[in-house]
């Protein structure tokens, strides 16, 4: 892995596939044990985690579905401030073992705001998978059941992750170089 260049910036090799796949076999041999006989469903947000998705959901090996949403957010009434939507969840959850599968938690903003809305629906349980934690920048309590990897404070890239739009299609994961 060597320094890559994306538009106008220069980012390092960080995380290997190897050091990737390492991970999600952990998650998912811990989540093959915690689920075995629930059936739980996933739930991927779009678009950053459709690649940590499908590496994770091919390494579960009980029953389990899978959906994937997307997260629109509107500013709301002062009051509710901004309002944070999800699109194409056409299951019903109400009594499932939900699994949300993001790829990074950066302020946290994004799902603290989203998961109270899916508690409204009263599923049997909620969980939070995610590939990468920033617990440095994380403003809003986040609690996360299944981790792939703490990380800096430092912009990453690949592996689903993007800079405008692009470098989404690298299997690695790169971080933002001092420039
Ligand atoms: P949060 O609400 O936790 O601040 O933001 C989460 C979202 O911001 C992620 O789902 C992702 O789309 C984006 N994001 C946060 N940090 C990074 C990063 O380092 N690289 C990329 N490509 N996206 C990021």
């Amino acid at each position: 892995m060597a320094i890559i260049k994306v538009k106008d910036l220069e980012f390092e090799p960080y995380l290997t596939r190897e050091n990737i796949k390492a991970q999600i076999e952990r998650i998912a041999a811990q989540i093959n044990k915690d689920y075995e006989g629930k059936r739980p469903l996933f739930v991927a947000i779009l678009n950053g985690s459709f690649m940590f998705a499908a590496d994770l959901f091919k390494e579960v090996s009980i029953d389990a579905e899978i959906c994937f949403i997307k997260l629109a957010s509107y500013k709301g009434t002062k009051s509710t401030g901004q309002v944070i939507t999800a699109i194409g969840l056409d299951q019903d959850i109400h009594d499932r073992h939900v699994i949300i599968i993001e790829d990074i938690v950066d302020t946290g903003k994004t799902l603290n705001e989203f998961l109270p809305q899916l508690m409204h629906q009263q599923p049997a349980s909620l969980a939070l998978a995610v590939l990468l934690h920033k617990p440095e920048a994380t403003q809003y309590p986040i609690a996360i059941n299944y981790l792939g990897f703490t990380i800096p404070n430092k912009f990453v890239l690949g592996y689903g992750l993007d800079y405008d739009g692009l470098g989404r299609n690298i299997p690695e994961i790169y971080q933002l170089k001092e420039q």
